[in-house]
């Protein structure tokens, strides 16, 4: 795995070839762009550009009990889930990176007859996981899939953009099958936020799968073209990550401890005795999630329309 030609990249936001060096954490090299500041991985090995390695990955991350326990315990997309009903009342959804299906089943259990799911992935044991719930799914490239016309309602990308070498293509495949007055929902890893700014490399997401780094102003920047932005949100956050990576000290975490350490984290969300806690935990993290500062990105955006959008970029929340 992650042995072949390391892969040149240009800025994935505004396609310049003008990067300075910025964090460097085992083979994972990190450069920020001169003209727009965006922080990528260059170069990448190809696997992860082409999705082969996550096809790769079934039994010993996507489809082992801890990840697997994690993605289906009811409150792993508990947040996502609030904002996706709240921008969609109903409709077909398409889950893109699906993995191994949680988020729709979720949805679907939560709210019976109210939405037409899909799934599409690179990871084929992921799917088959994911069918086995009764989830219906696509397999292969999201970028080259034939959707024979449909379109969609929503279109989710859930910590999937910053997995993907061109994270643009990505959003305007997404704006081409929406309905005029869809919804894209995107969330991904904030660089801006408090645990990344307090343990830099240290931090667990930093790291090989990670091909892009988003802070507020970049991911405005890469949506703008194809969309307009509804709302911002800053989601998030994990106080145990954050003392389990310092202690660690920026060791590199295996994908099975990754796995169980998800599933860790989980138990703890779902402990009774820990609700006083989970009091504090949630005022801290709209504390910082007012500031900026939780450890996700959420954006929902509705398409601009083909002939050009006078209303420019939206009203920033
Ligand atoms: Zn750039």
């Amino acid at each position: 795995m992650l042995s072949g030609n390391p892969i040149q990249r240009a800025c994935p936001v505004c396609a310049a070839r003008d990067a300075a060096p910025c964090l460097a954490k085992g083979a994972l090299r990190l450069v920020r762009c001169r003209r727009c500041f965006m922080v990528y991985a260059d170069p990448v090995p190809p696997e992860l550009v082409s999705g082969a390695y996550y096809d790769g990955l079934g039994e010993s991350y996507y489809l082992s009990p801890g990840k697997l326990e994690s993605d289906y315990s009811p409150v792993r997309f508990e947040r996502e889930l609030r904002w996706f009903r709240r921008h969609c009342a109903g409709g077909r959804v398409l889950d893109v990176g699906c993995s191994s299906g949680a988020f729709l089943f979720q949805l679907q259990a939560r709210s019976p007859g109210t939405y037409d799911v899909l799934g599409t992935d690179v990871s084929g044991p992921a799917l088959d996981y994911a069918e086995s719930r009764g989830i219906p799914v696509r397999r292969g490239d999201f970028l080259a899939m034939d959707f024979g016309g449909a379109r969609f309602d929503a279109v989710t990308f859930w910590a999937v953009l910053e997995h993907v070498a061109e994270p643009r293509r990505f959003l305007e495949r997404a704006a081409s099958i929406l309905e005029p007055d869809g919804r894209c929902f995107v969330l991904v890893p904030n660089f801006q936020s408090l645990a990344m700014r307090l343990l830099g490399a240290r931090y667990r997401y930093v790291y090989e799968q990670h091909l892009n780094y988003f802070t507020r102003a970049t991911l405005l920047r890469l949506v703008q073209p194809r969309f307009r932005l509804v709302a911002a949100h800053s989601t998030h956050f994990n106080p145990i990550v954050i003392w389990q990576d310092w202690r660690r000290g920026g060791r590199p975490v295996s994908n099975p401890q990754r796995a169980e350490l998800l599933r860790r984290t989980t138990a703890w969300k779902q402990n009774r005795l820990l609700t006083p806690v989970r009091w504090l935990y949630r005022l801290a993290e709209s504390a910082l999630g007012a500031v900026g500062l939780a450890d996700n990105l959420l954006f929902v955006l509705r398409p601009r329309s083909e002939v050009g959008d006078e209303f420019g970029p939206g009203r920033p929340v």
